[in-house]
């Protein structure tokens, strides 16, 4: 049975991990790092380049290198999110037809599922170079406070990859899990988790093996990306007072701005002050190159990101009130997330809980190894690990006046389920239809659309007389999904559910088809090249030695056939180089190696 991965697919960066001999073990990449950037880029050519070698190129390439897509997974087009990410990014992000969000690079649109999928592609490639097999399954993680929509399309970016997504799990449970795992705690933990673009806060226990979420809470649009942008503004104002010209209205300056701005945020977790230079980053009017030199201090950039911690610690009390408890019962304080490197918000972490947080875990590492053990557990690759994790966001229905009926609690333990009993209104009324909310709000309006459920075929009988029973369920990975039953008959009712963003089952399969085809074409391309490379080095062998072998033969009269052939066989592989035939390109390389090996031994016995 091959092994099931675990990947965390992170904003900036994405990680994965697998269990074998016992433990859980992050896989490297290629180039030895143990994570990836979640980065995806379409060159001229219509070549796709993703994580290391996209991030690379992302400078000269900006408006066709699409990044932090995690941001914009699951959301509407007209969310405040979507609007406020089109303003900083400098890829193109345009509405979709299903009022979602895609990005367009090169001409070609994109939905984010696609784009979070070719991700989590790399991520399988990166796992099955080092296993050796190929990989079918995964467990992949996502911020605690993903509503349905988020979740749902993290999952269609699994299968859309070629995996089947065992479970997803939530980022800060993965964490604990991690930490937890093996050991014989009995501990309250609070896992703070500030990644690339994400917040979460998740209170849970843990004892004999059973890890159990009492609340969780965040803000799945506050991150990394949020510190940098503040660099920026920073950067950008101070240029313009000098200028008079706003840096980021300029595609190539804005990428430069944004990697100098994490450059420096990350040099000011050890250094308390850093350099900032990036000369030629403007051409003025008359033509004369402006450059960018400044230097940023630890202080300024605290001064410049406070609120934005202040923030999250607003929503560390709020989850501790929903927990039930105070900040001295808490046990242990995990940081995860690369964010979570930053002085301010450790000093902060230690002053809010009172306690030094856990050095122990690598917050970049430490979900991806989480996943991982919840792979091994779901394929009984370990002992059974008990997860009891919680819905963040409470689910509820429409009702009449826009209010909002709240039908599952945020906080319950999933899976769990709920019924409530409708009734029609109308004489001679066939179909109900039910508004499935997310959030908090007393208004429906103010909380997250998850469908419109439409049952049909209902008995036409006086208003009040038929009576359905409606059952909203949400399973282990806390995706929302909705049944119904004709109380009269017992019959299920069937469903229809318009006015989500997620894909259809029929453009996923779509996706599904075209990324394998990519794939099969890059990897048939790359087998291409790498058999023209081998002809063309015979080649080269074959002619380096064959005025050696003419002379020999020529003088000892045996030559004349060799030499055509070899002769007809260098044309032959001279002709064919240009075929994409794998197999004849073989052919070619196979006949020209014999007459190498030849040619070789007569160059020995001659020296
Ligand atoms: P993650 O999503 O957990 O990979 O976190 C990525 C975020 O962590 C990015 O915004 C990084 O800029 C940030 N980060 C990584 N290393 C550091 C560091 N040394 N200091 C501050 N932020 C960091």
């Amino acid at each position: 049975m091959s092994h099931v991965i675990g990947i965390d697919l992170g904003t900036t960066y994405s990680c994965v991990a697998v269990f074998t001999n016992g433990q859980a073990q992050v896989i490297p990449n290629k180039t030895g790092y143990k994570t990836t950037p979640s980065i995806v880029a379409v060159t001229e050519s219509g070549r796709r380049l993703v994580g290391q070698m996209a991030k690379r190129q992302a400078i000269t390439n900006a408006r066709h290198t699409v990044y932090a897509t995690k941001r914009l997974i699951g959301r509407k087009w007209s969310s405040p999110q979507v609007v406020r990410a089109i303003e900083t990014c400098t890829y193109e992000i345009v509405r979709g037809p299903h009022d979602d969000v895609r990005v367009k690079a090169r001409g070609k649109m994109y939905s984010v599922p696609e784009v979070a999928g070719m991700v989590l592609q790399e991520m399988k490639i990166v796992a099955e170079e080092f296993l050796g097999e190929e990989i079918t399954e995964a467990v992949i993680t996502v911020p605690a406070y993903f509503n349905d929509s988020q979740r749902q399309a993290t999952k269609d970016a699994g299968r859309i990859a070629g995996m089947d997504v065992l479970r997803i799990i939530n980022e800060p449970t993965a964490a604990a899990l991690a930490y937890g795992f093996g050991k014989d705690l009995d501990r309250t933990l609070a896992v703070y988790d500030l990644g690339g673009g994400t917040f979460d806060i998740s209170i849970l226990t843990m004892k004999n093996g059973v890890f159990d979420v009492l609340a969780s809470g965040g803000d799945s649009f506050l991150g990394g990306e949020d510190f940098d942008a503040r660099i920026i503004e920073h950067l950008a104002f101070g240029f313009a007072r000098e200028h008079s010209v706003d840096l980021r209205h300029d595609t190539m300056a804005l990428q430069r701005l944004k990697d100098a701005a994490e450059k420096a945020k990350c040099e000011l977790s050890e250094a308390n002050q850093t350099d900032i230079n990036l000369p030629f980053i403007f051409t003025g009017e008359g033509n004369e190159a402006l450059h960018l030199q400044t230097e940023l201090t630890r202080e300024q950039l605290e001064d410049l990101c406070i609120d934005l911690v202040e923030r999250t610690f607003r929503i560390c009390s709020q989850v501790l009130e929903d927990a039930g408890l105070g900040r001295t019962e808490i046990d242990d304080v995990v940081l995860v997330g690369g964010q979570t490197r930053m002085p301010l918000v450790q000093r902060s972490a230690e002053s809010f809980f009172s306690r030094t947080p856990k050095k122990d875990v690598h917050p970049d590492e430490v979900v991806a190894l989480g996943a991982a053990i919840q792979a091994a557990s779901l394929s009984g690759k370990t002992a059974e690990v008990l997860l009891l994790d919680i819905t963040p966001h409470s689910l509820g229905i429409m009702v009449f006046g826009g209010g909002f009926e709240v039908i599952i609690e945020r906080n319950t333990t999933v899976p769990t389920e709920a019924s409530r009993i409708f009734t029609t209104v109308k004489d001679n009324q066939t179909s109900v239809k039910i508004l499935v909310l997310q959030g908090e709000s007393d208004r429906a309006e103010d909380n997250d659309l998850l469908g419109e459920f439409v049952f049909e075929g209902l008995r036409p009988a006086p208003a009040g007389e038929v009576e359905l029973e409606v059952t909203f369920s949400i399973s282990a990975d806390g995706i929302v999904s909705v049944s119904a039953r004709d109380l009269e008959t017992g019959k299920a009712k069937s469903i229809t559910v318009t006015a989500t963003t997620g894909l259809t089952e029929d453009e996923i399969q779509k996706m599904i088809e075209e990324n394998r085809d990519y794939l099969l074409d890059i990897r048939h391309s790359e087998e291409v090249e790498a058999k023209r490379a081998a002809i063309r080095r015979t080649i080269r062998e074959v002619e380096k030695l064959l005025p050696v072998v003419k002379e020999f033969l020529l003088s000892s009269n045996l030559g004349s056939d060799t030499l055509a052939k070899a002769t007809k066989l260098l044309k032959n592989a001279k002709q064919d180089i240009d075929t994409k035939d794998v197999a004849e390109l073989g052919r070619d390389d196979e006949a020209l190696q014999r007459t190498l090996s030849v040619f070789q031994g007569i160059a020995q016995r001659m020296a």
